[in-house]
Order: structure tokens, then C-alpha cells, then sequence
């Protein structure tokens, strides 16, 4: 009907899509009438030259009917979901996901892999033995039906569409693009059938967004693509300027959620939560938020909602032992102030330690023992790399060390 070049070119002159002409770009691509180069070259027309409101809804909705959506019924609870555009150390999904669960909501959600420099909801959780992400929807509205939550990836029959532009962005430095984010977030998220969206939008030299003024930006604009579909969405921007927690990684992050949920959780975590919490606990018209969040952290019931759904997802609880083979220590050289300056590139770091050529490592990660303006001295222990595998860690290393300054 359309003819994909002369689409790109008109987008290269900022004109506007009509809705077939979307619908024929997203369909053609996921029915392969569209290659893989051609539409690289109009994920890069988009990211250069943006879309206009209607064209996102447009884009958004196109992505939604590549697959089924679901429509919960007689759920007890308010429906609501959280997502973040991405970050480093950033498992507030897994960690808030089973909170908000625990306190009578209902959280069907759908995440994606890692995506650029950051991390991804769903390789953390696979690495848990037999954790299966993509289970088909009755199974998955099973679940969160019985245990309150539910966490997969976008499969063949919910956002396929998302799933196989998600991972064409991240191979092609298209991701950074407000129309891209906002079809693939909302997409996955209007999809699930949720009533309620927290968004964390992360700013900062390790997020896609640098500051607080685009963050914005693209929470406002997530709101109103949120609206268009009868979602309501709030957001928060927040600090991405350095690792989020203790770790990043894959099955150490799983281990810091747990003792997140135990009431070990890092301030700079923890914050992140009970804010993203806040919010959505007053959209599901509950009082007394804060207390709630910590009456479920402290009486073990949000711990036993994130375990119950890793044993219905078929994950083998036994196997949360991280056992890498080979781990390094970067020390400091001097005394001073301790500051990342490149978070984006730790982020770089982790994926390659965790997935090199497509192959997981699921105990490679980093811990990280220094924040930002923390005062340091000489020998003090800034992070411990593991991996499996040694060559892959001096390669990290000498990554890590252009990543951070100290400052006299
Ligand atoms: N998360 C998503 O699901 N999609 C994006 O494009 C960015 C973050």
C-alpha cells in the first residue's frame, strides 16, 4: 500500500504520519514485509526528527494491537503498575512490584530486557533457575490473580510489536527518542490492563534523559498518552547520576531485592521505593501509606509475594546463590571525594560482564561500596567486579576505572 523509503524520506522532512501509515510501519515490520534495515532507518528518521502527539498515540496503539490486551475482571484491589526508563542498579520494579502487592493492589507487569547501557527487569529475574518470563496471558492473569503480581516480557501474543523494536533500538542507538519511549512504555502498559501507572522517569549521566527540565518533559508526556487510553498516570524523576543500590548486575540484584524486602535495603533504594509507593498507594485511595509499606516489609508478607511469584513462575527459590568463579577489587589510589562521572558507562560495563554475544552470565556483576561526595582514602575498596569468566573482568576493570574522579 505505502512504500517504506518514501515514508522515511517524508519523516527525514518532519512530515506527519497519518494513522495507516503507522499502522503499515509497525505491522510490516513485525510481519517482516518490512527488513530490519529499512525500518533502522526509520527508527533513526523518528529519533532525529520526532513525532507529534497524535502520531505516538497512533504508534502506541499500532504496538498494543500487534497482540492481545487483557481486560481484568472482579479483581478486589486497585490495578496498577510501575516502570522506569531505565537505569543502572535500578531493581525498584522487583522490589516495589511485591510491596504494592502485599498491600491489596494488583500488578500485572510486563518489562522488558536490558535496553542500551541499562539493565533489564527481565534478564534479573531469569536468572533464576527456571524462572519462565514469558508465560502465555491466561497464566500470567492467573497469577496475578492468586499471588497479587505477575512479571514477563513482552511475548508473541502481548506487544510483539514492542518486543521486536525494543530489541532493534538497543542495537541501534535509536532508544533516547521521546515518541520510541513513550509507544514502547505505554504500549506494554496499557496492554496489561491496569487502571494506574507510577512512572520513574531517571535522569542523570547514566539515563537516557540528562535533566530534570526533558524528565519532565517525557513524564508529562507519558501522562497524556496514558490519558488517551483511561490511565492514569503520575511520575517522579530521579537521580541517575550513579548506581541505584548496593549492586547491578543480574542474580545480585535479585539477592539485594530480597534483602530489600527483609528491611536491608540501601537509603538511596529504599527512597526510590517508599516515593514511587507513595504515590501509587494514594492512587489506590489508600491512607497511611508509608506505615503500610513498612508493616509489609516488616511482617514478611511483601518478601512471601515476591517468593510465591518466582515458585509460580517455575523459579527454583534453592538456586539464589551467587557462586562467580572470579571476582577483582578496585581500590582507590588517594584520599578525597569520591564522584562517578560516566554512570553510563558502569552500565556499559555490566551488560557486557553479564552478556557477552548473547550468552548470560547470571552470577557477573558489580558491588559497589562508594557513593557520590562519600569522603575516601587511600586503599579504601570502591567496587568488587565478578564474572565467570577472567578475561571478561580486566576488560570491566580497566571500563570501571574511567567511570569515577576523586576529588582532593
Ligand atoms: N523502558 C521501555 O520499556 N522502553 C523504553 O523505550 C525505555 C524504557
Amino acid at each position: 500500500m505505502y512504500d517504506i523509503n518514501t515514508l522515511i524520506k517524508s519523516k527525514k522532512n518532519k512530515q506527519e504520519h497519518s494513522i495507516d501509515k503507522i499502522n503499515f510501519i509497525v505491522n510490516g515490520f513485525i510481519n517482516n514485509k518490512i527488513s530490519e534495515r529499512e525500518m533502522t532507518k526509520w527508527l533513526k528518521a523518528v529519533y532525529h526528527n520526532d513525532m507529534n502527539f497524535s502520531e505516538t498515540v497512533n504508534y502506541t496503539n499500532a504496538i498494543i494491537n500487534s497482540g492481545k490486551k487483557i481486560q481484568f475482571k472482579n479483581l478486589n484491589g486497585y490495578i496498577i503498575d510501575k516502570h522506569s526508563t531505565g537505569g543502572i542498579g535500578d531493581k525498584v520494579s522487583i522490589i516495589l512490584g511485591p510491596i504494592l502487592a502485599a498491600c491489596g493492589c494488583y500488578v500485572p507487569m510486563i518489562v522488558g530486557r536490558f535496553l542500551g547501557h541499562t539493565g533489564g527487569t527481565l534478564d534479573k529475574l531469569e536468572s533464576i533457575k527456571g524462572y519462565d518470563g514469558l508465560l502465555p496471558i491466561n497464566k500470567f492473569s492467573k497469577i496475578v490473580k492468586n499471588t497479587g503480581i505477575s512479571i514477563i516480557g513482552q511475548t508473541d501474543e502481548i506487544c510483539p510489536a514492542d518486543r521486536k523494536i525494543y530489541e532493534l533500538r538497543g542495537r541501534t542507538n535509536t532508544v533516547a527518542s521521546f515518541p520510541l519511549i513513550c509507544g514502547s512504555i505505554m504500549s506494554k502498559k496499557i496492554a496489561e490492563g491496569i487502571k494506574g501507572l507510577v512512572l520513574d522517569i531517571k535522569r542523570g549521566n547514566g539515563a537516557f534523559i540528562k535533566d530534570s527540565k526533558e524528565a519532565n518533559k517525557l513524564g508529562r508526556l507519558l501522562t497524556l498518552i496514558g490519558s488517551e487510553f483511561n490511565v492514569e498516570v503520575k511520575y517522579i524523576n530521579t537521580n541517575m547520576d550513579q548506581p541505584l543500590g548496593k549492586s547491578a548486575g543480574l542474580l545480585c540484584e535479585i539477592i539485594e531485592c530480597i534483602e530489600a524486602l527483609e528491611g536491608k535495603g540501601s537509603n538511596d533504594l529504599m527512597e526510590v521505593v517508599f516515593d514511587l509507593g507513595e504515590l501509587a498507594l494514594k492512587m489506590a485511595k489508600q491512607k497511611k501509606s508509608r506505615e503500610k509499606m513498612l508493616q509489609v516489609i516488616n511482617n514478611g508478607s511483601a518478601l512471601e509475594v515476591l517468593y510465591k511469584m518466582i515458585y509460580e513462575h517455575g523459579g527454583d527459590l534453592k538456586q539464589i546463590r551467587l557462586n562467580p568463579n572470579k571476582s577483582v577489587d578496585i581500590f582507590s589510589n588517594k584520599k578525597g571525594i569520591f564522584k562517578y562521572i560516566n554512570t553510563k558507562e558502569i552500565g556499559n560495563a555490566v551488560n557486557f560482564l553479564t552478556i557477552t554475544n548473547g550468552k548470560k552470565d547470571i552470577h557477573a556483576g558489580i558491588q559497589f561500596f562508594k557513593k557520590n561526595n562519600d569522603m575516601i582514602d587511600e586503599k579504601d575498596l570502591i567496587c568488587k567486579i565478578f564474572s565467570s569468566n577472567s578475561k571478561n573482568i580486566d576488560i570491566a576493570k580497566k571500563m570501571i576505572q574511567q567511570t569515577y574522579i576523586i576529588n582532593d
